[in-house]
């Protein structure tokens, strides 16, 4: 049987081959590379079950007749002594190999355990790369020494590189990199001038299938001499269809995928070896050596190379855990300095314009910016601000209250037209429990700082089956796949970035407080110094009414000035009032007193209105109130006061009432209730939240129709919380108003 060359291959089978690449079973190929002989024996009798057909350039015996032989019928007695000792050893023994004479060759002869049984190859000395044992020990310490000076990964890299084109001789030995989704890029390079260089090249995770990956694991090593050699089969081939082939994982001369030579064919590559570098058992990285004409490297080099590759992985992870430290040392850094920051600086606006750049260094972000409703703050490349906009009501959405990330925005996003403005990727962390407001890292998408120079040259594009197996192609794929996608965020990053957050909604309530006590002490200098002037003006208008001389006329005007100099006043006493509940500075009293009292003082506070406008105002008090209740009585006073001097307001006929009542009686809990009722002009329901806001009314014609500034639901409200009660409205344009408050006994 002849196994076809990737020349037999045409475009079509190379496409299908390609779509059948992730289930090719590239370990158990039935066949081995020609450069030397390969039996499979049974560890028991020594007997061989399987031969590659080009036994007889080796033996004086042809493959089909070694089948069913005892070892030592085909072979000389060294060979059979080393294997014996070796099947003695048991399966669990490490593959080992050792150069000998056999049958008048000088072969290397390497044994290892597969499925039960051993399999023994013997390959050829090359010619050109005759080892000098000597020459070893010190390339090995010179490696080492390297590897323990090598100050930072690129040194490392380099090193390691330049120490296996040494001993080896490739014409380009690359060391590259798999991210998390496999793609590839190339780290570090030796290469002599004449070949093209690959560094800084990206490669999609398709150009090593997943079975190539985990074959890679197993075995961190495998070479091919020449990708134009012809395949010798195993014999016997696997017949029945239950049988499985001979394993092939470990072996040195295992044959490679067609598809695997026609690529490096494609990269006019006539050898190759690679070398899987791991970590934590896991495909960190290859080294992959290239040669422009056949190359057969010693198997003892190529061992030298995989120890090569396992001292480098030991001093890469000693390296990678000591950079992930200083990452999180980097965060611990950050939370510092903008501890620091935060101390001296009184407002968020003031903590961005001084740290934004300390903020986007410390994530390797091209921007960053503070979203949130009432304001947005940008630093670097970030998107316009509608996008930021549409992206806080999606956060809010998609992401409430918990930081989210992602690598390709424009993956995240499709479908969603307001955010079509951002590429690249974003990492978002609220800083509010409550409300909409989030700090967002954005960086741009990789491609744009990766360098393309050296791409292959032109001529490649031409060659047979080059629709994807190209290096070229494979550029154009790589580029479509991460087109939008950013460098990952590590979980240092989002570590760093919760720790951000926790700091600003800390400082966040710490700003709001300042903010709302410098509002407070605003509002009260204003208020100290429109008092002085406002008392110094009502005595005045007290001592001018007074005046009995005074004309009908001029005792018309005192009157207007009194009663405005009245209204200021209790303006001015509100803003205060509710300055210094949003500032938190209010003092709710807690003491006995006697509620029905309160009701009767406010009941005659209005009496003689209520008689005026023609009104009925009742009092109700449930006989079940207790005599007294704890609490601030002056407060529920002003609450009263404000809701009843509103029913009188806007009620021009029929009855206000007041009334008292225990809620939930019979439980462990009651409630105390008060109700506030009219039947006057009522509130649009579409009003009914907004008018406990601060200076909001039903509407523009009230303030003109019935004055006030909006300012007495805002205060009562606050009052009624700070008590730990509640407020709600009932009410029906036309018909009346009811308020009721409930407020723990
Ligand atoms: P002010 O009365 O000073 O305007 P408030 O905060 O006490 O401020 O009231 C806000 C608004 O709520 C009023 O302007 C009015 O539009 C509406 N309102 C309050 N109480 C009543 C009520 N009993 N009936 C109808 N509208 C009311």
């Amino acid at each position: 049987m002849n196994l076809p060359t990737h020349h037999d291959y045409s475009d079509t089978d190379l496409r299908a081959a390609l779509q059948t690449c992730d289930a090719e079973p590239i370990h158990m190929p039935g066949a081995i590379q020609p450069c030397g002989a390969l039996l499979r024996v049974d560890p028991a009798a020594l007997v061989i079950t399987h031969a590659s057909a080009n036994l007889r350039a080796y033996f004086d015996c042809a493959a089909e007749a070694a089948i069913g032989c005892a070892l030592y019928e085909v072979t000389d007695p060294g060979l059979q002594t080393y294997v014996l000792e070796y099947a003695q050893r048991g399966p669990r023994s490490q593959p080992t190999g050792q150069r000998m004479r056999v049958a008048g060759h000088d072969l290397d002869v390497v044994l290892h355990w597969s499925g039960g049984a051993i399999i023994v190859e013997l390959e050829e000395i090359p010619p050109a790369h005759r080892l000098d044992p000597d020459a070893i020990e010190p390339r090995l310490r010179h490696f080492l020494a390297g590897l323990r000076e090598a100050q930072g990964l690129t040194a490392l890299f380099d090193h390691l590189v330049q120490e296996v084109r040494a001993l080896t001789g490739y014409d380009r030995v690359k060391l590259y990199q798999f991210d998390k989704d496999w793609n590839g890029e190339v780290v570090a390079e030796a290469r002599t001038p004449e070949i093209s260089s690959y560094k800084g090249l990206h490669f999609p995770a398709s150009d090593i299938p997943a079975q190539a990956r985990r074959l890679y694991t197993l075995n961190p090593i495998r070479h091919i001499i020449d990708v134009d050699y012809t395949p010798v089969p195993l014999l016997p081939a696997a017949a029945a269809a239950d049988e499985r082939p001979v394993d092939l994982s470990f072996a040195v001369l295992r044959s490679v995928s067609p598809i695997h030579t026609q690529y490096l064919a494609n990269m006019n590559v006539r050898a190759s070896m690679s070398v899987s570098i791991l970590r934590d058992g896991q495909l960190w990285g290859l080294v992959a050596c290239h040669h422009r004409t056949p190359l057969h490297v010693h198997y003892r080099m190529r061992m030298v190379a995989e120890l090569y590759g396992m001292l480098f992985a030991s001093q890469l992870n000693t390296m990678l855990l000591e950079q992930e430290q200083a990452e999180r040392q980097r965060g611990a850094w950050l939370s510092e300095r903008l501890r620091e920051a935060l101390g001296h600086v009184d407002s968020l606006r003031g903590f961005f314009a001084e740290q934004d750049v300390n903020l986007r260094l410390a994530f390797g972000a091209h921007g960053v910016a503070f979203c949130s409703r009432a304001d947005m703050m940008r630093s670097g490349h970030t998107p316009e601000e509608p996008a930021l906009r549409a992206l806080l009501s999606w956060l809010d959405e998609h992401s409430p209250g918990v930081p989210f990330a992602t690598e390709d925005c424009q993956e995240e996003f499709a479908g969603e037209a307001a955010l079509q403005g951002i590429s690249g990727g974003l990492l978002a962390v609220p800083y509010s429990p409550v409300d909409e407001q989030y700090i967002v890292w954005f960086r741009d998408p990789i491609v744009r700082s990766v360098n393309w120079a050296g791409t292959p040259e032109k001529a490649l594009e031409d060659t047979r089956g080059g629709f994807r197996l190209t290096p070229r192609s494979s550029f154009e794929l790589w580029k479509q796949e991460v087109r939008n996608r950013c460098a990952p965020w590590t979980e240092a990053d989002l570590e760093a970035g919760r720790a951000v957050g926790l700091l600003l909604m800390e400082n966040e309530r710490l700003f709001a407080e300042q903010a709302m006590s410098r509002q407070a002490q605003f509002f009260a200098d204003i208020n100290h110094e429109m008092r002085n002037p406002m008392a110094a003006i009502v005595s005045a208008v007290e001592v001018m009414q007074r005046d009995s001389g005074l004309g009908p006329a001029q005792r018309r005007v005192v009157d207007v000035l009194a009663a405005s100099s009245e209204s200021l006043i209790e303006i001015v006493n509100n803003v205060l009032d509710i300055s210094k509940i949003e500032s938190a500075q209010f003092e709710i009293q807690s003491a006995p007193y006697d509620l029905r009292a309160v009701l009767e003082k406010v009941r005659r506070m209005y009496a003689s209105r209520a008689e005026d406008k023609g009104l009925a105002l009742e009092v109700k008090v449930s006989p079940r109130l207790p005599e007294h209740i704890t609490g601030d009585a002056a407060r529920m006073q002003q609450v009263l006061v404000n809701l009843v001097g509103n029913a009188m307001k806007f009620t021009e006929q029929g009855r206000v009432r007041l009334e008292a009542a225990l809620d939930n009686a019979e439980r462990a809990a009651p409630r105390l209730v008060l109700r506030v009722s009219d039947t006057g002009i009522g509130i649009p329901p579409e009003q009914q939240q907004r008018i406990f806001d601060k200076f909001a009314q039903a509407d523009e014609s009230i303030s003109e129709t019935y004055g006030g500034t909006g300012l007495g639901l805002a205060i009562s409200r606050g009052l009624i919380q700070r008590m730990g009660g509640g407020i709600s409205l009932h009410s029906r344009p036309g018909q009346g108003s009811t308020f009721e408050l409930r407020l723990p006994l």
